[in-house]
């Protein structure tokens, strides 16, 4: 057989999903891949019903049908404080995990340097490879994760052309202050440098934390390439719909890289997603009290329990030390990734090892998310509680 690309040989395929397939194979309670084991809202899920029998069922238009564009405008608009226009600023994609992709390869030529910070969504490790940049990583520095600015400026002087951030951050819950994305923002000025941004959490950030969209920011709008998703916001991962926000510039050039990917976002999902998009304030106000909820529930239990963890400001993420028990002899020289594997066979419970996430050699975390009902949280944190009893 020919050789295949030397490109796909130099990364794997996603830890965070393949952690998905164990644990289906052994019936672990999944709290590895973030997504909801809860219903999307019924206005979403009757208007699947009407598009199913009404359509549409062919193509949209390739960057995204009319109406959902302008309903995004609309609600994108609010958040950036700008008018955001539907025919120039905006590029429906499949997922965000496309809106990234076809981002950086909007952006990148092979070699470019892109600034990304460790811990980082496994993704930017493949988008990076797959249009050819150069990550610079910067640490964000467990238990704060915090960051030193001059090391960005340092990045910036290398010839980063872009820096991603994604706020809030998976795996690791940061959110970044709105001090923090204008030190950065200044920064990108000064260099005439691009700020992608992964903002799919955006919804899901705990007080006293507040959001800052990084292109709502005075003068921003024009460095800024947001690269968002309707996965967690109204719980249809499945659907598969993003979306990037942009300079008119940049989106013209995106469209064309998305249209050869992948023509276009599902129709009938674009059509019955709309009422997602159009529903009142307090659908979001109603979606933070519910995780909010969960985050102390889960949180709360594991203190119980006794398991060192970081306390996640956004995400439904949240970090698990497990170092004391990988000095227990019988976990001698396991690596995360083999901890986590022990522990979907022998405690039911499916979480990401850290490593996965992390540039630095870190071996001692692994990600668990509380996206669950509240059954399946308390189940999981009875079995979690058996973790315990191995300790001496
Ligand atoms: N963002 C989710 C996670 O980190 C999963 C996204 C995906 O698998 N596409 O678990």
């Amino acid at each position: 057989m020919p050789e295949l690309s030397k490109r796909v040989e130099t990364f794997t395929d996603s830890v965070i999903r393949r952690m998905t397939r164990i644990s289906n194979k052994y019936g672990a309670i999944n709290l590895s891949q973030g997504f909801p084991d809860f219903d999307p809202p019924k206005e979403i899920t009757d208007a699947l019903e009407r598009a199913a029998h009404k359509g549409p069922h062919q193509y949209s238009i390739t960057f995204g049908a009319k109406n959902f564009r302008d309903a995004l405008a609309a609600k994108v608009s609010k958040t950036f404080k700008r008018e955001v226009d539907p025919e120039t600023e905006l590029c429906v994609t499949c997922g965000s995990t496309e809106a990234m992709m076809t981002a950086m390869m909007t952006i990148c030529n092979p070699g470019d340097k892109v600034m990304v910070f460790s811990p980082f969504y496994e993704n930017y490790g493949a988008d990076a490879i797959l249009s050819g940049a150069d990550p610079i990583y910067i640490p964000l520095v467990p238990p704060e994760y915090n960051f030193d600015i001059k090391l960005i400026e340092e990045g910036f002087k290398k010839g980063a052309k872009a820096i991603i951030i994604c706020n809030p951050s998976n795996p690791c819950g940061k959110v970044f202050t709105r001090d923090e994305l204008e030190a950065i923002g200044e920064l990108a000025v000064k260099y005439d440098a691009f700020v992608v941004t992964d903002e799919v959490y955006e919804h899901m950030v705990y007080a006293p934390n507040v959001h800052t969209a990084f292109a709502s920011l005075p003068g921003m709008f024009d460095h800024t390439i947001t690269c968002n998703s309707l996965s967690k916001t109204y719980s249809i991962t499945g659907w598969r719909l993003g979306y990037i926000c942009g300079p008119a510039k940049v989106i013209e050039a995106a469209r064309k890289v998305h249209d050869f990917l992948t023509v276009g976002a599902a129709a009938p999902l674009q059509e019955a997603a709309v009422a997602g998009l159009t529903l009142p304030e307090s659908y979001y106000e109603d979606l933070l009290r519910i995780y909010t909820e969960k985050r102390d529930f889960f949180l709360a239990g594991l203190d119980k329990i006794g398991l060192k963890h970081n306390i996640p400001q956004g995400t439904y993420f949240v970090m698990i030390d497990i170092a004391e028990f990988l000095e227990l002899p019988q976990f001698k020289g396991y690596s995360d990734l083999e901890f986590c594997e022990w522990m979907i066979q022998n405690i039911g419970v499916a979480a990401v090892p850290g490593s996965s996430f992390f540039r630095e050699p870190v071996n001692n975390l692994i990600r668990l998310h509380f996206a669950r009902q509240q059954s399946t949280l308390e189940e999981a944190l009875l079995r979690l509680e058996k973790m315990v009893d191995l300790m001496p």
